[in-house]
């Protein structure tokens, strides 16, 4: 049953009160949506369109049954760290900090680094939970441009990190919304320029072969973000972070006491011994990914960015807006970043579905397209 929320005029007390008291930032800011609509086909957030296999459930289910949910998680217990260094090639010279999804770890990251006014730098458009947790952290947030193609704009960018000596630089890598990759000279130059830390974002790691993991702990100033939420997991929140241990010994600091719970630590220590299945389901999202750009390029006044993630953006000719609305009259649902930002006009992002999700979106767009 669901009674009608009271209603919070600005008149009324309570809304009076709200007025004096919340951050006029936060007051200014539209809430994170989820868009949910009945049976839809949705290709709007990246998720992974295949679901866990049977037996793997059942194994989910035991597991969480024998759960003792009377008792504080150990959140960090030592067998689940050695499963995530085996299962994601964590190198041994690396210490681990995990989060409820990664986004908790970009806050605590902010958190335990910046005072007010103090600096998070990154290319963009990119994540926008970089903006939001530099912003609920009181620190300044400054997005470099990336050039007109949405690459990198390195110049640009070692500029940026000279003139504001950021405390953190974000580098999300393939970048979401774009799909890019940045070079590794690149990356390097940053490492070397920046007088904080760098964080290389790996949310789509398992979509190409690139990777910084390996160089988690050997450089002095690198930490490499992970989350199992792109590969079949975005309903189980965990991401974790690994860099040189004396990042991880003043970052744990500031984390939630208790911030992953007995149900997702049961439910993970399963999930991640049956690894292979979610590696073959990304796998299979993965191989999908040249054929799509190739049939989207082909409709018409489209452009296609070239993407390392599971998912492409798309430029229309036609307007974005209107094609987003038409998709989704049709039922598809996908991420218009139209008004997002001017390097992104009239673009959508969309994420890679199962074969006939693909289908019935090439199918839908060449009605809409051909129109
Ligand atoms: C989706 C995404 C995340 C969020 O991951 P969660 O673990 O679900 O919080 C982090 N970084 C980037 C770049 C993403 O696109």
């Amino acid at each position: 049953m669901s009674t009608p929320a009271p209603r919070l005029g600005m008149t009324d007390e309570a809304g009076q009160r709200v007025l004096r008291t919340v951050r006029d930032d936060v007051r200014a800011i539209a809430a994170y949506e989820v868009h949910a609509q009945a049976g839809a086909i949705k290709l709007d957030a990246m998720e992974s369109p295949y679901g866990l296999p049977e037996a793997v459930r059942d194994q989910v289910a035991a597991a969480v049954r024998a759960v003792e949910f009377n008792r504080y998680p150990d959140s960090a217990p030592a067998a689940l760290v050695a499963q995530v260094r085996e299962a994601f090639g964590v190198p041994s010279e690396a210490d681990l900090l995990f989060g409820n999804g990664s986004d908790e770890l970009i806050g605590m990251l902010v958190q335990a680094t910046c005072t007010p006014g103090d600096v998070v730098l990154t290319p963009w458009p990119s994540f926008v939970y970089f903006d939001l947790a530099a912003r609920f952290h009181h620190a300044r947030f400054v997005p470099v441009p990336l050039t007109e193609d949405l690459q990198l704009d390195l110049a640009a960018t070692i500029a940026a990190i000279e003139a504001h000596r950021p405390k953190l630089v974000f580098l999300a890598m393939p970048n979401n919304p774009t799909g890019g990759l940045w070079p590794r000279e690149a990356v390097r130059a940053i490492l070397q320029a920046a007088p904080g830390l760098v964080v290389v974002d790996e949310a789509y790691q398992a979509f190409t072969d690139e990777t910084w993991m390996p160089r988690a702990a050997q450089e002095p100033n690198l930490a490499v973000l992970r989350t199992l939420s792109k590969i079949g997991l975005a309903g189980l929140r965990f991401g974790y972070l690994a860099a040189h241990p004396a990042w991880i010994r003043e970052l744990n600091k500031v984390r939630p006491p208790y911030n992953i719970d007995s149900a997702t630590l049961a439910a993970l220590s399963v999930v991640l011994a049956n690894k292979p299945a979610l590696d073959e389901q990304a796998a299979r999202v993965r191989a999908a990914r040249p054929a799509l750009a190739v049939a989207l390029r082909a409709l018409p006044g489209t452009t296609v960015f070239d993407s390392a993630g599971n998912f492409l953006l798309v430029r229309f000719a036609r307007g974005g807006d209107a094609v987003f609305q038409a998709l989704k009259a049709r039922n598809i649902l996908v991420r218009n970043f139209s008004g997002a930002h001017p390097l992104l006009a009239n673009c959508l992002r969309i994420s890679i579905g199962s074969p006939d999700e693909n289908a019935a979106l090439l199918a839908a767009l060449n009605a809409i397209l051909t129109d």
